[in-house]
């Protein structure tokens, strides 16, 4: 089995190296925004498009022309996967009905290429040419850098990208590793996960306990401070020079951010690859086909307002990378990440399979109408995702009730007595753990 993956770290840099950067960005800039230009001129008078071949060979004449010549200061194969990555650009704008990847649909800018803009789009490629030894990068046109080795580095690195974000220069090594195929040591424990909203994620594992994925607390003071920081950005006169050492201290934030929030992920999604064998998730294809139902920021639906503003954005952002990893991590020990059919999981009854907006008693309980099964609401949703997880693999995912050892089929199995009609509340039976993340 094949596995791609890509690392990032933070490159060590001095001013010679940022200025070699800077010019191989440059380059890659302009044979870019040129290329995009002559076809977008093209596409306007309803002329055949130039493809790769033909356009790589344009390439050539323009190093040798005198007005181009500086192209020449770059490596020939980074304008090259300029041209390459240009293509895909136009070939996924033509077909952009029919998204290749399952995310597709959820970033935004699937539509015609962007000119790249300086101070904005400082970023290259190199398709080969380049060495890593221990934790050192060369890279042809620039020599040696020494980059921040943050985790090994697994796989055999395909391409690398260099690219400025924020304040610092980063590079992304695209590996692919041959793993041999495995059984996961817990093959047979199934969760389900969803993103709450009183927490990040919540985990259902078959049991009535209430796991629940939460940000370290450092992660909210930093949100409130960065809505404050951004606040006094909007007060200063745009581009003066207090408006960019606002603007820098901003970016800060966003990096440290960032890092305490991955930092967190890491820990976490290492935990549940290691304890479980087969993870649900809600398939997001699907989701996004369905979101329009649920209520835009304007008028908003069950989960939107509550999520709604800077908040929403990071936890999201933490989510696609959530799935991410738990996926590369789950396919290393052998294990495998399911995505489900996410309709309805919020308000489905995990005991008789009721699906009723009645359900939802308010944001954060759920009551079933139908047989007054009742539970923290998110969990619920984990549930559902956990027994769909389980239907779509042809297994059975039995509901347990730890403090009586109750058992009910995952898809609809009846003919059992919930136990709470016997006077006890189901509520007493759970119990609310505060797990820390090695008990995932
Ligand atoms: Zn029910």
């Amino acid at each position: 089995m094949k596995i791609l993956k890509a690392y990032r770290f933070r490159l060590k840099t001095n001013p010679e190296i940022e200025d070699k950067f800077r010019r191989q960005s440059g380059c890659t800039r302009f044979v870019w925004n040129k290329a995009l230009s002559l076809n977008k001129e093209r596409l306007e008078h309803k002329i055949p498009l130039i493809w790769y071949n033909d356009m790589a060979g344009f390439l050539k004449l323009w190093k040798q022309s005198k007005e181009y010549g500086f192209l020449k200061e770059a490596h020939s194969q980074v304008l090259q996967q300029a041209l390459k990555d240009l293509e895909k650009a136009f070939k996924d704008f033509l077909n952009h009905d029919k998204p290749a990847h399952e995310e597709c649909r959820l970033q935004k800018n699937k539509g015609f290429p962007n000119f790249k803009k300086k101070n904005i789009h400082n970023s290259f490629r190199y398709p080969q040419g380049f060495k890593i030894e221990g934790n050192r990068i060369f890279l042809p046109k620039i020599g040696w850098v020494g980059f921040f080795k943050s985790r090994d580095i697994r796989g055999i690195p395909k391409n690398v990208t260099i690219k400025k974000e924020n304040s610092h220069w980063y590079v992304s090594i695209q590996t692919e590793e041959e793993i041999p195929e495995q059984a996961h040591p817990k093959i047979g424990s199934i969760i389900g996960i969803d993103v709450g909203i009183v927490h990040f994620v919540s985990i259902a594992d078959g049991t009535l306990n209430e796991q629940f994925i939460d940000f370290p607390s450092p992660l909210k003071m930093y949100s409130k401070r960065l809505a404050r920081e951004q606040r006094k950005l909007s007060r200063k006169k745009k581009f003066s020079k207090n408006w960019i050492k606002q603007k820098n201290r901003i970016s800060k934030i966003h990096e440290d951010i960032s890092n305490i929030r991955k930092d967190y992920l890491h820990k976490a999604s290492t935990a549940i690859a290691k304890n479980h064998g087969i993870v649900g998730v809600e398939d997001l294809k699907i989701k996004n086909m369905i979101k329009s139902a649920r209520g835009t920021k304007e008028n908003p639906g069950h989960n939107v307002r509550a999520k709604s503003g800077l908040n929403r954005a990071i936890l999201n952002q933490g989510w696609g990378m959530f799935k991410e990893m738990l996926e590369y991590k789950l396919n290393y020990s052998g294990g495998i990440l399911v995505r489900v059919f996410p309709k309805g999981t919020s308000i489905t009854c995990p005991e008789c399979s009721y699906e009723s907006k009645e359900n939802r008693k308010s944001q954060a309980v759920f009551v079933c109408k139908s047989c007054g099964f009742t539970h923290n609401a998110d969990w619920v949703g984990a549930e559902i995702v956990r027994q769909r997880t389980a239907k779509k693999l042809g297994l059975v995912a039995p509901l347990i009730y730890p403090a009586v050892g109750h058992t009910v089929e995952a898809c609809g199995g009846k003919g059992h007595k919930p136990p709470y009609e016997a006077g006890t509340s189901r509520k007493e039976q759970s119990s609310t753990a505060p797990l820390g993340i090695s008990n995932l």
